[in-house]
């Protein structure tokens, strides 16, 4: 399906849109909006990593990854909430990057490399590089400013002489693909031939991730350090392949994706759509965690794996991640962060736990841990908002996600359209979007993401039904559009539970897993200025399981200004459980979930299920009650 651009010599089946084309609204908007008033505006004022003294603003402070990664969230919260303050405040940084390229092409910081991380070459990385070169292509695309693509040409020809001499190692060798990327962007920008023999040095000295998705070797929980089960590395790396199909156009390279995904997902997969990874991937136990820097990270490579294949299953785990895994671990404030969610959180506090991070790290709090999920846990919604719709190659428009939005682009044979996508989807199942244009009409193609747990998706145009045939997971619909139609899509949305490890169980209703809220009770840990750190302790019990034939029933209720907030859950299952009485603590954790749950005498009770990313504290992984449906026999 991918097709070969007519003016570049790279395969992608999609084009991103460049920054400010999505303007996000309803509760995303929103949602962007407590981001910006919470750490993202405001992380400069009370954290030093960030602060004035940065060395990517001039200072003598941390001058490796924190302050780029600020930025490449910054920037782009900036622009999608068109907040001149924010962009004022993106473009000191912006400014100072510009103003400090040398005849050589090199820019940035000079000097030995000052940070706390000591798993680096000092005197010389490539790896804090990337991460800049990712804010500037978002800010051209913003803002057209012409400076930038002959900055980028200038500093790919330092690269290019002198990666050789000094490869790509370390963080950089594993993230390579971002600078990939970066380059690939560039050639599309400027036709510029030599840049793709640069990106193709660049993906060979970059980790070999294609060989470590097609015969995948972690099969159980990793206790040591490699930089290949390191899960923020392992959430990047998957989109390796996906940059080296658009220079090569391999289907193993699409193949090597797919199996990783699986690998991933059988080894080590949780109920909220990722794997774990607590530093090193860590098995399937819902007690294990997965660091928020591996969040937002698979979110972007998910959206660069969409853009390059053009399949549906990358929307399914993008929106997946994007509405359980990254809201249950940002309190709703967005105040303070985790370092590690927990899928069975019981309790958020100092204590030793069966993983290689500190006692700390499901702390809510300033930067748990350690302090990179602090600078970088900012691009996970603007980026989301900013990909969800891309063009597809020939003025067609495809929907990856139907969070709410408005996106303007260029269709069909130059008609400048406007679609604005209403419906507060995720938490809702009909999604309207009405399309106009600067003319009376235009043919050009919408097409339209059906997600693969929808069973029964169906689609009006202007009140009349039209058949949706999905290929790959998208459905085409190409006709000549009018100003003023109007789609309306139905993705109904059934109760289904998944099997886990041990008979255990996770229930899911579309994009949305559900799970127990455990009363939060947050107690000050250490107060500072603005953001403080807290441990949170369960004021109710935990140890329920839910009953192999409860019945689940969804109730909506209105969607709040901050819908992950479980006291105002937009959406709410009712299902029935018990407690569960031998189900122990282990390790300050919730144990592992029993497979024969003890629950003799124990009554039947009514619990209500929220949405994950609305519980701080939860049950995401439930003992299971009784016989088992035999879910095969179905399919039989
Ligand atoms: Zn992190």
């Amino acid at each position: 399906m991918a097709t070969t651009n007519a003016k570049t010599k790279t395969r992608s089946a999609y084009e991103a849109l460049p920054l400010g084309a999505v303007k996000p609204a309803g509760w995303l908007r929103n949602q962007l909006q407590i981001q910006a008033d919470g750490f993202t505006g405001h992380l400069e004022e009370h954290w030093g990593d960030v602060g004035p003294n940065n060395g990517w603003i001039g200072g003598q402070g941390e001058s490796w990854e924190r302050g780029p990664y600020y930025l490449d969230g910054l920037l782009p919260l900036a622009y999608v909430l068109e907040d001149e303050a924010l962009i004022a405040k993106a473009q000191r940084w912006i400014e100072w990057s510009l103003n400090s390229q040398r005849a050589d092409g090199n820019f940035g910081p000079q000097g030995p490399i000052q940070t706390v991380n000591n798993d680096l070459n000092k005197m010389q990385d490539w790896w804090h590089y990337m991460i800049m070169l990712k804010v500037f292509t978002q800010y051209e695309e913003a803002t057209g400013d012409e400076r930038v693509v002959p900055f980028l040409r200038r500093f790919f020809g330092f690269v290019r002489g002198t990666i050789e001499a000094n490869p790509l190692q370390g963080w950089a060798k594993a993230r390579g693909a971002e600078m990939a990327l970066c380059i690939l962007w560039l050639h599309r920008r400027t036709g510029d031939e030599s840049l793709l023999e640069l990106a193709g040095i660049v993906a060979e000295q970059t980790t070999d991730w294609t060989d470590v998705f097609h015969d995948f070797p972690y099969w159980r929980k990793v206790e040591e350090w490699d930089w290949t089960t390191h899960v923020v590395n392992v959430a990047m790396g998957i989109k390796a392949p996906g940059i080296r199909y658009e220079l090569s156009g391999s289907e193993a390279e699409r193949a090597a994706v797919h199996r990783g995904i699986d690998s991933l997902m059988t080894y080590h997969g949780q109920a909220h759509g990722m794997f774990s990874g607590d530093e090193w991937l860590s098995g399937t136990g819902p007690s294990q965690g997965v660091e928020l820097c591996a969040v937002v990270e698979y979110m972007y490579s998910m959206e660069h794996l969409t853009r390059v294949f053009g399949e549906g299953r990358f929307g399914d785990i993008l929106e997946k991640v994007a509405f359980n895994a990254l809201p249950a671990t940002i309190s709703k404030d967005w105040t303070s962060h985790q370092y590690d969610q927990q899928v069975n959180q019981i309790v958020c506090n100092v204590a030793p736990r069966n993983w290689s991070n500190g006692p700390d790290a499901n702390l809510f709090g300033l930067e748990p841990n350690f302090g990179c999920c602090t600078s970088n846990m900012h691009q996970g919604w603007p980026k989301f908002a900013a990909h969800l719709w891309m063009g597809d190659g020939s003025g067609g428009l495809a929907a990856v996600s139907y969070a709410p939005c408005a996106v303007s682009a260029t269709v069909g044979g130059g008609a400048a359209a406007t679609i604005r996508v209403g419906g507060e989807y995720p938490f809702r199942e009909t999604v309207t979007m009405d399309v106009s244009l600067d003319r009376a009409s235009e043919p050009f193609a919408i097409a339209l993401r059906i997600p693969a747990w929808c069973a029964a998706p169906s689609l009006t145009i202007n009140g009349a039904n039209v058949s949706l045939n999905a290929v790959n997971g998208y459905a085409r619909i190409e006709r000549e559009w009018r100003d003023g139609d109007r789609l309306t899509l139905t993705l109904p949305m059934d109760v289904t539970t998944t099997s886990r490890n041990l008979y255990a169980i996770s229930v899911e209703r579309g994009p949305l897993v559900y799970a127990l809220p455990i009363q939060e009770n947050w107690q000050l840990l250490q107060k500072r200025e603005r953001f403080h750190d807290w441990e949170i302790y369960p004021g109710s019990p935990w140890k329920y399981g839910l009953l192999a034939d409860s019945a689940y029933e969804a109730s909506e209720f209105d969607v709040p200004y901050q819908p992950f907030d479980a006291a105002q859950a937009p959406v709410r299952l009712r299902a029935s459980g018990k407690l569960v009485r031998g189900w122990k603590m282990e390790g300050n954790n919730a144990g592992t979930p029993p497979i024969y749950p003890n629950v003799d005498g124990q009554e039947t009770v009514e619990l209500t299920l929220v949405p994950y990313g609305s519980a701080r504290l939860r049950i995401g992984e439930f003992p299971l009650i009784g016989e088992r449906e035999k879910a095969w026999k179905k399919r039989m």
